[in-house]
């Protein structure tokens, strides 16, 4: 991974070093070791831009961003992203905050549940992005990503070792949300001394959500749509 300057570089192991020190007290995220957080955290996340798709000042939108993965470090990466953290849990969200504004990152924060989220005009199909990582199942993931993104626009999705094997069984369930498994869909990668293969799955949005997706809260976790 060759694209970040040196400046940015420095800038991620700030804004790590920031996280790994207010997770301390408030326990945002459960990796603690500084060389662990670094490949799992940063790296993962850094692995969305082998995509090509996070450039000319797309927005973003992150569903269930967590402590900040990984919207966080792509606004440290890339300048010129317009990036949204969406999470339910408001602990998260004040930190998200507190940290893009610390470090200048210019992200928005929305504190609140994806179903509902992606229910109000404001936001559905409003983005060039939708991403998530470590949210649910594949279907759950695009229930609750594909209604925010505009049409023409891609679900950027961090999947682990099964990922196709997933992605091929959510395809009627990505069908039905305006989605499609494009040509290209699975970038595959490892991480630096982890033996798992992970993959980036890109799924384009060919047509409008229908209105009723995402379902009520909940649901697209406990009944998945197939
Ligand atoms: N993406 C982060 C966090 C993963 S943990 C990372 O990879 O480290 C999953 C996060 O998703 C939690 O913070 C949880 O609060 C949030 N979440 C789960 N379901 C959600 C929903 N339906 N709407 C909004 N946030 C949700």
């Amino acid at each position: 991974m060759n694209h970040l300057s040196e400046e940015q570089t420095e800038l991620l192991h700030r804004v790590l070093d920031h996280v790994l020190e207010v997770n301390k007290q408030f326990n945002l995220t459960a990796i603690r070791d500084p060389e662990v957080a670094w490949t799992k955290h940063i790296l993962d996340s850094l692995q969305g831009l082998e995509t090509g798709l996070f450039t000319n000042k797309k927005s973003v939108i992150d569903v269930g961003a967590g402590a900040g993965f990984p919207s966080l470090v792509l606004a440290a990466a890339c300048p010129d992203l317009r990036v949204t953290a969406l999470d339910s849990t408001r602990k998260k969200c004040d930190f998200i905050k507190a940290t893009s504004e610390q470090f200048e990152l210019g992200m928005r924060v929305i504190n609140g549940r994806a179903e509902e989220t992606a229910q109000n005009k404001v936001w559905r199909e409003r983005y060039d992005l939708g991403i998530a990582r470590a949210v649910g199942s594949m279907s759950e993931v695009c229930e609750l990503v594909l209604p925010l993104v505009r049409v023409g626009g891609h679900a950027v999705l961090w999947r682990g070792e099964n990922a196709r094997e997933e992605t091929k069984a959510a395809n009627n369930a990505i069908r039905k949300l305006g989605g499609k498994i494009g040509a290209n869909a699975f970038i595959e990668y490892s991480l630096p001394n982890l033996p798992l293969k992970y993959h980036i799955v890109v799924i384009e949005k060919v047509s409008l959500s229908p209105a009723q997706y995402p379902r009520r809260n909940g649901l697209p976790k406990s009944k998945p749509l197939d």
